[in-house]
């Protein structure tokens, strides 16, 4: 820490206080800038933002915390670890499924436990959960030395020599997830436990590509972790961080206009000038809303034409008693979710028979529900742009709480003390989320690695990229990465 010193009399504005600028804003003032990070809303975190409401706390969006590794060596940049600032409990199970037709597994954190469930749903599944755990750590460590902690953001840096090594294993990858499992599982619910992964991706089994089998190395081998304080907690923490390393954060200043090729950004209530403008905010908005015409690098049609990640339809509920036998993470399938998936991505509807996911935190944390209650959220996946009205939801939300009584017997009807709702509108109005989409550009081939958005805009020489819609992508772990490559090529085009 300390040593680069390369952005020492820079000064940079950036623009969202997600994970994305949260991590560029860390980088940049570790390398000597002097950073001021505006965010529209009341809260750094972005999309990990908190509800507090009757003795609750729910964490509004991310829920899991994967890829620990990742988190390490973010912090440890900054001479720091994450238990400077939190603990993990390791969740045992991982999660639990309920399928519709009656039938439960529990997922639990010790692979050879993973494979002798495996082997209770098909001849040889343990031997083949092994081999396919085998192949997506390799998949796991090609994508790290490679594609995530290297900048692989233009074409050219994809033609080196050692991404051309990995390129024998990466071509067999570029067939769809859903064929990559299709290959080595016969038995259908096996299938949908190593494919309910992409939803993470903001994909579906049909679109994602088959390197992101990885996920299951992610899941398997790296555990799902639960931060005391939740995932908000981590963003604090990384705020906290921020502030300890010199940036200035503001909230309630949204960014209205750019100016002087990136270098003036006109907010709500002024304006700030610096050497170079980071963005975080939502990449298709910020270019369609708050740019002007003449500056905007991709075109409508661009936006118009790219595969975006799910919306989400989320019901936060503070509830009177205990939710016996949901798991803190906990999936409810009906063993056909193709007609979900079709909803989402080729003909956008209210799913009727949805797949979803139901989070209880009040399970490991005692500080999320006042006692005697649970803190319980519900988060099903809608297509993004989906018509949104109070009328709607609560239809919606009726037939979701019936089905999770069937489908569970967890029967809250009469006993919600607590309750939100969250969907399509407030995306768009909360984060400034392009047609309400939840987690931005889905992973498709054509939306991955250096087909992603540009770090740097071609158009304003002084205004940067960063957060999910850029390279690695989606998830806190990788909007955590691409705030480091985001700063490192400001230190490229400014140091
Ligand atoms: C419901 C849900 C569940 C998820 N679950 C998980 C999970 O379990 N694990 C996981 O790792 N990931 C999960 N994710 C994904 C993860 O949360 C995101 O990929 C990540 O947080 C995005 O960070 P970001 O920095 O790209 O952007 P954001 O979090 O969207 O931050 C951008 C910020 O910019 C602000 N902003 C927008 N416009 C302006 C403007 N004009 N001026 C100023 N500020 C502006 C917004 O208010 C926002 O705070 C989930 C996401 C959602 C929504």
């Amino acid at each position: 820490m300390g040593s680069d010193r390369s952005l020492a009399d820079t000064s940079v504005t950036v623009v969202g206080g997600g994970f994305g600028g949260l991590s560029a804003a860390c980088y940049l003032a570790d390398a000597g800038a002097d950073v001021t990070l505006l965010e529209k809303n009341e809260g750094m975190g972005g999309r990990a933002s908190t509800l507090e409401a009757d003795g609750f706390r729910f964490d509004m969006g991310p829920s899991w915390y994967l890829m620990p590794d990742v988190f390490e060596r973010f912090f440890g940049h900054f001479d720091r670890e994450p238990s400077d600032y939190y603990e993990l409990e390791h969740l045992d199970p991982h999660y639990k499924v309920f399928f519709k037709d009656g039938d439960t597994v529990e997922l639990p954190k010790e692979v050879g436990e993973a494979a002798d469930l495996f082997d209770e749903y098909e001849d040889g599944g343990g031997e083949k959960l092994r081999d396919y755990l085998d192949e997506s750590e390799r998949n796991y460590e090609i994508a790290v030395d490679n594609f995530i902690y290297k900048d692989r953001s233009r074409l050219r840096n994809w033609l080196d020599t050692s991404v051309m090594r990995a390129a024998p294993i990466g071509l067999s990858m570029l067939g769809t997830m859903e064929n990559h499992v299709h290959d080595r599982f016969e038995n259908d619910k096996l299938r949908q436990i190593l494919q309910y992964t992409l939803v993470f991706l903001g994909g579906s089994p049909k679109n994602t590509p088959a390197l992101y089998s990885l996920m299951s190395h992610v899941d398997f081998n790296l555990g799902v972790y639960y931060p005391d304080g939740g995932m908000t907690g981590v963003a604090d923490s990384v705020a906290e961080m921020a502030r300890e390393l010199g940036v200035e954060t503001r909230t309630d200043e949204e960014v209205r206009r750019v100016r002087d090729g990136g270098r003036v950004v006109e907010t709500t209530n002024g304006e700030y000038r610096a050497d170079a403008t980071v963005c975080d905010a939502d990449y298709a908005h910020f270019e369609q809303e708050v740019l002007e015409d003449h500056q905007r690098a991709y075109d409508e049609s661009y936006w118009e034409s790219r595969t975006y990640a799910p919306s989400a339809f989320l019901v936060y509920w503070g509830v009177e008693g205990d939710v016996e036998p949901l798991e803190h993470h906990t999936l409810v399938l009906p063993t056909d979710w193709d007609e979900h998936f079709a909803k989402i991505f080729d003909d956008p509807g209210w799913p009727m028979d949805p797949a979803y996911y139901l989070c209880v935190p009040s399970k490991t944390d005692d500080g999320v529900a006042p006692d005697g209650h649970s803190n319980l959220f519900v988060l099903v996946p809608v297509a993004s742009g989906l018509e949104d009205n109070p009328k709607i939801r609560e239809r919606y939300k009726n037939k979701i709480v019936d089905d999770i009584a069937e489908n569970t017997g967890v029967d809250i009807r009469d006993r919600v003390v607590y309750e939100k709702t969250f969907s399509v509108d407030d995306f768009a109005e909360r984060y400034n989320s392009y047609e309400g989409t939840a987690l931005g550009l889905a992973h498709t081939l054509r939306q991955t690695a250096f087909l992603r958005p540009s770090y740097k805009s071609s158009k304003l020489e002084r205004l940067f990229y960063t957060g999910s819609y850029t390279n690695p992508g989606i998830g806190v772990p990788m909007c955590l990465v691409s705030g480091e490559h985001t700063a490192n090529i400001v230190k490229d085009e400014l140091g």
